[in-house]
């Protein structure tokens, strides 16, 4: 079911010139499942050529052909659901109906950016004198290098290489080493679709060998990673030193604010199902649970209980609401920053240890007590951890939850119009979601502020990072 995942250059699946690969584990179970293969420099100087050639093809393409190539590739992906989503929880842990949710919503990602190619409007500016026209054209950027990581291995992905076909763009994506085959199937999907040969590359290897030899390439223009925030700044760093168009995706620490007048039960329940979903190992995770002190008791016990009722377990069984997390790193991380908190005082409410010996399953663990000097509330848990604090005072969890550099989501709870306007136009983030959790559509922007990145993979906004904007003036001879 599940084999080697290779690389996709100038429309051909092929092993790197030098031969090289590495294993494909099962974060369930430890066991390898296949072996990916490697790009090394010639593969890349492959994919460079063919992304160049491709987007000189691509770009001839009608917006309307376009559209219906990408409709189609939509179409595959909502066809192939099932069988993409069993490689996804193979490879990445989640469970299987996440999975399969991510490779069918992958098609309404598409469809959007489809249909938005078809949208990018020029306009005619009125002239200062008779007989002149002032145009104003949309083009696409040129051949994109695109960096996506393992957590959503379709949903990353798919933003960015549908925004870049979409606007006439060809590209050369460096998928998830760690979680390949599932992004393999949408580049699959795109081809199938009728993508022509180069305006799609898909390449692995040692990331950072990958993008300091992309970005630079005088053939890449732009530049969109998904990742942490250091590798975002370096990343970034190098895009402008060859001043290549960036969007950057990067972490986050979202406060989760519950006021006085708060439906406490809906919070509890939406705040647990987002905090363990894919194991806490989403960008827009809420991460700090500020909680005001009348209702702070209540909101532990009930968020306790529900990190009890989670069913931790391989994704593979219907059962299971938690997989196990992504690779080792991530256990390790969590058992590091819950032995810091409790260090300094926290207390373990539930949770905090691994599970098992095999895999690298984590218990949904929650800390109350927990001093602002914790390692956890300054850096991105990236797995099923929620510190919860109480607060007194709007101005006081305000400033606690601007506190951080990041400003990726953040969420919160009350009754009142008034609270929610002020908490809303507070906060220094680039989502807000009140008393739901509703961000991540197709259609709405989707991006962070400050060292959460820049730029938006959603909505109109997310097309748009992939034009150029040309200025035409011309007289009537
Ligand atoms: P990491 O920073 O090493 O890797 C994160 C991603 O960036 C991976 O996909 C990796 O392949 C890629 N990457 C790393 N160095 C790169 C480079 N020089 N050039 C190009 N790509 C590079 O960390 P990790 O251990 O894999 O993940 C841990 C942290 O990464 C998390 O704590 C979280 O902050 C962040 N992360 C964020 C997202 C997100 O959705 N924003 C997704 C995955 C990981």
């Amino acid at each position: 079911m599940y084999s080697d995942v290779q690389l996709f250059i100038n429309g051909a699946w092929c092993d790197g010139a030098a031969g090289k690969s590495e294993p494909i584990l099962n974060p369930a179970t430890g066991q390898p499942l296949a072996r990916l293969a490697h790009a090394d420099r010639s593969d890349l100087d492959r994919a460079l050529a063919a992304a160049d050639a491709g987007f000189h093809t691509w770009r001839k393409v009608s917006a309307f052909d376009r559209y219906k190539i990408l409709r189609k590739a939509a179409d595959l992906m909502r066809s192939r659901a099932d069988a993409i989503g069993l490689l996804m929880t193979q490879e990445q842990g989640k469970p299987l109906a996440e999975a399969r949710a991510e490779a069918a919503s992958a098609g309404d990602l598409i469809d959007w950016f489809a249909e938005e190619g078809r949208r990018t409007y020029g306009r005619i500016i009125p002239a200062r004198a008779e007989g002149i026209s002032q145009m104003v054209v949309k083009e696409p950027v040129g051949p994109v290098a695109a960096f996506t990581p393992w957590n959503f291995p379709i949903n990353q992905a798919v933003r960015k290489v549908s925004a870049a076909l979409a606007s006439g763009c060809s590209v050369i994506l460096k998928g998830p080493e760690e979680t390949p085959a599932s992004c393999a199937a949408l580049v699959q999907a795109y081809v199938d679709a009728g993508v022509p040969a180069g305006a799609i590359n898909l390449v692995f290897g040692t990331p950072a060998d990958i993008s300091g030899y992309l970005i630079p390439h005088p053939v890449i223009r732009k530049v969109t990673f998904t990742g942490s925030t250091p590798v975002g700044k370096q990343l970034a760093a190098l895009a402008g030193q060859h001043m290549k168009r960036v969007t950057m995706e990067l972490g986050g620490h979202a406060p989760a604010i519950v006021f006085e007048d708060a439906d406490v039960d809906a919070a509890i329940a939406l705040l647990s199902g987002a905090k363990f979903r894919n194991a806490g190992q989403i960008c827009a995770s809420p991460t700090r649970f500020l909680i005001h002190e009348s209702v702070y008791e209540r909101f532990v016990e009930g968020f306790v209980r529900a990190a009890q009722n989670v069913k931790v377990g391989n994704g593979l069984d219907p059962s299971t609401r938690m997989g196990p997390l992504a690779n080792a790193r991530r256990v390790q991380a969590m058992e590091r920053l819950v032995d810091d908190a409790v260090s300094r005082g926290a207390r373990l409410a539930t949770g905090g240890k691994r599970i098992g010996t095999e895999g690298n399953f984590f218990e949904p663990t929650v800390l109350t007590g927990v001093g602002v000097d914790a390692r956890i509330m300054s850096e991105e848990p990236f797995g099923p951890i929620a510190p919860i604090l109480p607060f007194k005072h709007f101005d006081e969890v305000i400033r606690e939850a601007n506190r951080l550099p990041y400003g990726l989501a953040a969420y919160a709870y009350t009754r009142s119009l008034k609270t929610a306007s002020a908490v809303s136009a507070a906060l220094e983030s680039g989502m807000v979601t009140i008393n739901h959790h509703g961000f991540a559509l197709p259609e709405v922007p989707f991006g962070g502020v400050k060292d959460s990145g820049y730029g938006s993979e959603g909505g109109s906004e997310a097309i748009e990072a992939y034009l150029n904007t040309k200025f035409v003036t011309q007289v009537g001879i």
